[in-house]
């Protein structure tokens, strides 16, 4: 079954190994969106957003998306982008706590999900605090002062694997609530949102579930709690009655209560043809490929490449769909790689990331890449100030 690299479109003779900051293009969304626009906002205008079923795509791909992570019909909406979805679980969250003060992270969250919680805090005034800890940590750094533990599961610059089932129930056990941040899990690796009972769960679309740069965020909320959240961001979308217009606003029924304003609806065209391509894959079969190809490609640098560091951890039961190697010209080698068709990237300060998506890798694009990475490394060909110029995004 995997690979089915045919339908993507892929760069002729490009080892693409950046599916964990923005996966390529499924084949079928350039002509779907191309239909959207065409077809759909073209010819039907304002009718489209009853006659193409507009107004719903939100809640409907939520649906199609909740499998992939575990989460039952109806718990899942999008809209947005995450971090408006961090802002958006985590202010639900404080509220169900009211006499409590702490949300509590770790060192290797994403600076957004951090920004998001202190611009939060800071807006409330009430007394809150943003605590950051060490990941290793997490576990012991749970009291019972906190109020929402928020956390992402996979870590973007080691690929470092929270257990998500254990801290969860430590949050529980604490009387906590649990928001996790999935950007780098959905579609990479198994996700149970209603078995581990986290209250919150956030995440992206155009990562691993390749829907485009832009595409929409997600955001869940476990169904028994959904009547007693009271959205910050009180939106007309959210509204019982949108098109009642009126004067005050009142929260829609369930998760439809999450929406803000107006979709973005040839997005949403987009995400709707990468959801399809999930019909005949299993997330646990995605998974065990990319252990295989994970393995292979840092048994393959460690005995090639011996002036890298591993930077990820070794056991794949703690590791995302990424590793990461360091070394102090990681964004000229980068860069280098690049130029020679294969596609990674660097974070600070020194960690060059390598995703493996099975959708459309296979074990000779690993091969290969590791042997351009050794050229490259043992040539020094990275060497040159073309590669060192640090550009815009990284
Ligand atoms: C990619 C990523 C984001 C990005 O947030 P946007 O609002 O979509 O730009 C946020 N959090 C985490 C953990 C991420 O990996």
């Amino acid at each position: 079954m995997l690979p089915i690299k045919d339908q993507f479109v892929l760069p002729e003779g490009m080892i693409y190994l950046d599916g964990n900051s923005l996966g390529p293009l499924p084949a079928a969304a350039a002509q779907r969106i191309a239909a959207t626009v065409q077809d759909q906002w073209g010819q039907h205008l304002i009718t489209g957003w009853n006659k193409d079923g507009w107004m719903h795509q939100p809640a409907v791909l939520g649906n199609r998306l909740a499998p992939l992570i575990g989460a039952a019909k109806d718990t899942v909406m999008l809209g947005d982008t995450l971090s408006i979805k961090v802002f958006q679980a985590v202010s639900a969250a404080l509220s169900l706590k009211p006499d409590r003060s702490v949300v509590l992270s770790d060192s290797g969250n994403f600076p957004t999900d951090l920004y998001m919680a202190n611009g939060l805090i800071e807006h409330l005034k009430q007394g809150h605090v943003l605590r950051v800890v060490d990941p290793i940590n997490m576990i012991d750094s749970i009291d019972e002062s906190v109020a929402v533990v928020l956390l992402t599961h996979v870590d973007y610059r080691t690929g470092r694997m929270h257990d998500m089932a254990r801290i969860t129930q430590a949050a529980h056990e604490a009387g906590a609530i649990m928001v996790w941040d999935l950007a780098h899990s959905a579609g990479a690796v198994v996700v149970e949102l209603d078995a581990c009972q986290c209250e919150f769960a956030v995440g992206c679309t155009y990562k691993y579930l390749n829907a485009g740069p832009g595409a929409p965020a997600f955001i869940y909320i476990r169904p028994d709690i959904v009547e007693s959240i009271n959205p910050i961001l009180s939106g007309w979308l959210g509204h019982d009655a949108p098109f009642a217009f009126e004067a005050e606003y009142r929260p829609g029924h369930g998760v439809e209560r999450l929406r803000v304003g107006t979709p973005p609806v040839i997005q949403m065209a987009a995400l709707e043809s990468a959801l399809e391509l999930w019909q005949h894959l299993s997330i646990h079969d995605v998974r065990q490929r990319s252990i295989e190809l994970s393995e292979l490609f840092i048994a393959l640098v460690e005995q090639r490449c011996p002036m890298l560091t591993l930077a990820s951890p070794r056991r794949s039961e703690e590791r995302g769909s990424q590793v990461s190697f360091a070394f102090d010209h990681g964004y000229a080698v980068i860069q280098a790689l690049i130029s020679h068709g294969v596609v990674g990237d660097f974070r600070q300060p020194n960690l060059m990331r390598f995703g493996f998506t099975p959708l459309y890798l296979d074990e000779q694009d690993v091969r290969s890449a590791v042997d351009k990475l050794d050229t490259i490394l043992s040539q020094s060909l990275w060497d040159r100030e073309e590669f060192r110029a640090m550009k815009a995004v990284t």
